[in-house]
């Protein structure tokens, strides 16, 4: 193999993304993952264009969602398999506050007023459905890119003479001391697979957590968010929680199949981080996903080779150095007043 442009540390969502990508604009790459514990193995692998209790659209949606869109729509024709499922979501309202809050906005283009009151779910106050969100199959998406990049004679150990190497190692890039600087929160996550016999499979359940159809009357049931817990393994506690939850919904009754974890890398600054470190420029960061990696992933993976073409900025939220530094300085103002107060 020539040498690669690109070296890419880790084949989670982030990285596969990014080597498909690179791959796609004619720069040579070669991709490494040591088989380590993937977020992307146990995510649900949705999106949805409006986030939070208040249905906000999401940082720059529109520029994210048809990025993905395309992404995904091409790559399952090129594959000749189905990994992208568009579906919409029926957002259950959880108290009278949530659903006067929608009432006093004003509509968005993806939101309109549903009838629940035929499923068998206790939504007494109400629902509406949310459009243009749905999910992507992320075992078989990685599992397919990974045989296209052996394919390719692409996938090997890192090297020494990559011009440049991006570092997409999920959650571990908190203990990497290349990037620890960057600041993490990283969220521990249990989901539920369980199955459901009698509900309706057209569409997500959304109601705090959430509830997404696999197929099979099984469902996918997510999931719980737990900070500064670093071992992936499933907690006992996240089961109880969401079977409680899903208690609090359904009106059918479920047995739960599976339980499996994982650990989201969320950074401090709530948004990805992209870029080269400070002090090396030949060592870069695709990273920080949190719960919006197959939003966001496609997007800026393209803006990422566009700079690197290109030179043609990357947003500033995500530019590594820039968040890196803040980083430091935050750190460094926390250590003075520290040694401050002691002294
Ligand atoms: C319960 C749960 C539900 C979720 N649901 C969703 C969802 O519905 N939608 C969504 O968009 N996101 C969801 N997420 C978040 C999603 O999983 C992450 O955004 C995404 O997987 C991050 O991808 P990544 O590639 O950065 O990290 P990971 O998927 O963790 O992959 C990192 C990879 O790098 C490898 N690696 C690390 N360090 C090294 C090294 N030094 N050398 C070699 N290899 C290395 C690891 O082996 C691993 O394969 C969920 C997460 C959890 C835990």
């Amino acid at each position: 193999m020539t040498d690669p442009e690109f070296q890419i540390i880790g084949h989670g969502l982030a990285g596969a993304i990014l080597a498909e990508v690179v791959a796609r604009s004619g720069l040579r790459v070669r991709v490494w993952d040591d088989g380590g514990p993937a977020s992307s193995d146990v995510a649900a692998g949705l999106f949805t264009p409006l986030t939070g209790m208040r249905l906000a659209p999401s940082w720059r949606i529109d520029d994210a969602l048809p990025a993905m869109s395309n992404f995904y729509s091409s790559l399952q024709q090129e594959l000749g398999t189905t990994l992208f499922h568009p579906l919409p979501t029926c957002r259950i309202f959880r108290s009278e506050e949530q659903a006067q809050e929608w009432d006093t906005r004003t509509s968005s283009e993806f939101v309109r007023t549903v009838d629940v009151s035929d499923l068998p779910i206790k939504a007494p106050w109400g629902a509406v459905c949310i459009d243009g969100g749905g999910w992507v199959d992320l075992p078989n998406m990685l599992d397919a890119l990974r045989q296209r990049r052996q394919d390719q004679n692409a996938w090997g150990p890192p090297q020494s003479d990559a011009a440049l190497t991006v570092w997409a190692e999920g959650a571990r890039a908190a203990e990497n001391p290349l990037w620890k600087d960057a600041g993490w929160r990283n969220a521990h996550g249990d989901v539920l697979i369980v199955r459901v016999p009698g509900l309706a499979t057209h569409q997500v359940y959304s109601f705090g957590k959430f509830l997404q159809p696999i197929g099979d009357d099984l469902f996918r049931c997510g999931a719980t968010y737990t900070w500064d817990h670093t071992c992936s393994k499933p907690r006992e506690e996240g089961r109880v929680e969401l079977e409680r939850e899903l208690r609090g919904l359904l009106k059918l009754p479920f047995e739960v199949i599976d339980h499996q974890a994982g650990i989201r890398p969320v950074a401090v600054a709530r948004v990805p981080i992209v870029g080269p470190h400070p002090d090396d420029e030949h060592q870069w960061i695709f990273n920080g996903f949190a719960s919006k990696g197959v939003l966001y992933a496609p997007w800026l993976a393209a803006r990422l080779v566009d700079y690197v073409r290109d030179g043609r900025a990357l947003p500033m939220e995500t530019w590594a150095p820039r968040r890196i530094e803040r980083n430091r300085a935050r750190l460094a103002t926390a250590q003075n007043q520290a040694s401050r107060r002691s002294g």
